[in-house]
């Protein structure tokens, strides 16, 4: 797939600005859309075409915007998830940076589709640049008449606001968006309800995400079988990769979904940095759980991806090369999650610290025989037993860590500490 849809910014000098944006062709679709359909058949073409959410769950569309109760009298919400918040994962702020009126367009389609007529973009703090590009291109998008009221005289109207989060990583899960955009602290809900029948202020409520709608323009300008056809038929469409770690060329690569994750490593991200060898990949983020050398030849999809044991997640691809140390490897994603956790429910409070610690007395010395057992059952004790997934993102990791890298593990038990430090601990006193 040569030609770029969601980085066509990487081919389009400028098209940042409004003007270019239109001249490319831009808001011609979502004006077609308005004048000539109605709301159910852009639901439909999205289903048809098979577009799955590309935040992480891999959920169907089209699917989720038909959740929507017909008879709830309430206004409807379409909220972008722009938090992006997981670790290895940059493909969104792209978008956002560089071509913010595709977001925009995409985003009136959808709420065109179920009815909203206000539409939130929750971005997280630390996008300032990204959310100034966004507020600039709101501003520019009401002025030509793209948004406002009766829009292109169809009688539709769309008020987006673009509304900057204080940086934490729950608040990327879509009930925890929706408590801090109503001005709470960011404790995701138990569901159901689902946001699609007690969202955002108790109304219904779609929270897409940003890759995820701006699929939404391509495929009502081109159709649903041209973006079918792009990829796995279960799992269609351009996919942005990220790619990041211990190769030559990190980076945000449009390629087809299905691509495989050796091409991606090996192919456009230029190959293992210093020509080492891979040891490790973490194919969808660093709440999914780790892959070997061993079984990088999968098709990057979500069923094929689940079939290898793992999760495409955000397709936050971090690689590892030979020399990485398993363990604090580990050690880093644990301290994450454990900063990260709500501390809602104690499952997750008690065990991610208790997963960190652990880590830290394999890797500086001071962990016992038992430990190793021990870290893998509080994983497993955390899992399904909490309000949200957070809990589930750091037993993930940290269940597949052990269990393919145990003998490294045990090395780090057997020594007292990484033996990587202690050799290089050594080194320099025997230079002293
Ligand atoms: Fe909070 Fe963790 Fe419970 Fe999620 S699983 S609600 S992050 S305590």
């Amino acid at each position: 797939m040569s030609e770029k849809i969601l980085l066509r910014h990487e081919d389009v000098a400028g098209l940042r600005r409004l003007d270019k944006y239109v001249e490319d062709g831009g808001y011609a679709t979502a004006r077609r859309v308005l004048s000539e359909l109605q709301p159910e058949q852009v639901i439909e073409e999205v289903k048809l075409s098979g577009l799955r959410g590309r935040g992480g769950a891999g959920f169907p569309t089209g699917m989720k915007w038909g959740f929507l109760p017909k008879d709830n009298p309430k206004p409807r919400y379409l909220l972008v998830n722009a938090d992006e918040s997981e670790p290895g994962t940059f493909k969104d702020r792209q978008i956002i940076e560089h071509n913010p009126h595709l977001l925009l367009e995409s985003t009136l389609i959808a709420a065109f589709a179920i009815q909203s007529h206000k539409a939130y973009i929750y971005i997280r703090g630390e996008f300032a640049h990204g959310a100034k590009v966004l507020e600039e291109a709101v501003r520019e998008a009401v002025a030509a008449g793209h948004l406002g009221s009766n829009i292109y005289g169809s009688g539709f109207d769309l008020d987006i606001v673009v509304h900057r989060g204080a940086g934490a990583y729950i608040c990327g899960e879509e009930t925890g968006l929706i408590e801090s955009l109503e001005g709470k602290r960011a404790y995701p809900r138990v569901k159901p309800p689902f946001p699609a029948v007690y969202g955002v202020f108790g109304s219904p409520t779609i929270v897409n995400n940003v890759e995820t709608l701006c699929c939404v323009r391509p495929i009502m300008e081109r159709g649903p079988a041209w973006f079918k056809a792009i990829g796995p038929e279960k799992s269609p469409g351009p996919k942005l990769y990220c790619l990041s770690g211990h190769v030559e060329r990190p980076g945000v690569f449009e390629l087809p979904m299905g691509t495989s994750l050796r091409e991606i490593i090996y192919e456009h991200g230029g190959g293992i940095r210093g020509g080492k060898k891979v040891k490790a990949v973490i194919p969808g983020g660093s709440s999914v759980p780790v892959l070997t050398a061993d079984e990088i030849d999968i098709n990057m999809d979500f069923d094929a991806v689940a079939a290898a044991g793992s999760l495409m997640g955000s397709c936050g691809i971090i690689v590892m090369d030979e020399d990485t140390c398993m363990v604090r490897a580990l050690r880093i994603i644990a301290r994450f999650y454990h900063h990260e956790s709500c501390g809602q429910c104690t499952p997750c409070r008690e065990g991610t610290g208790w997963l960190e610690r652990l880590l830290i007395g394999l890797e500086d010395g001071g962990a016992t025989e038992r430990d190793l057992d021990l870290l893998l059952q509080v994983a497993e004790n955390m899992m399904g037993n909490t309000v949200c997934v957070l809990a589930d993102a750091a037993a993930m990791p940290t269940k597949s860590f052990v269990t393919k890298f145990r003998a490294e593990f045990e090395e780090h038990l057997r020594m007292g500490g990484c033996p990587q430090k202690l050799a290089a601990a050594s080194a320099v006193r025997a230079s002293a």
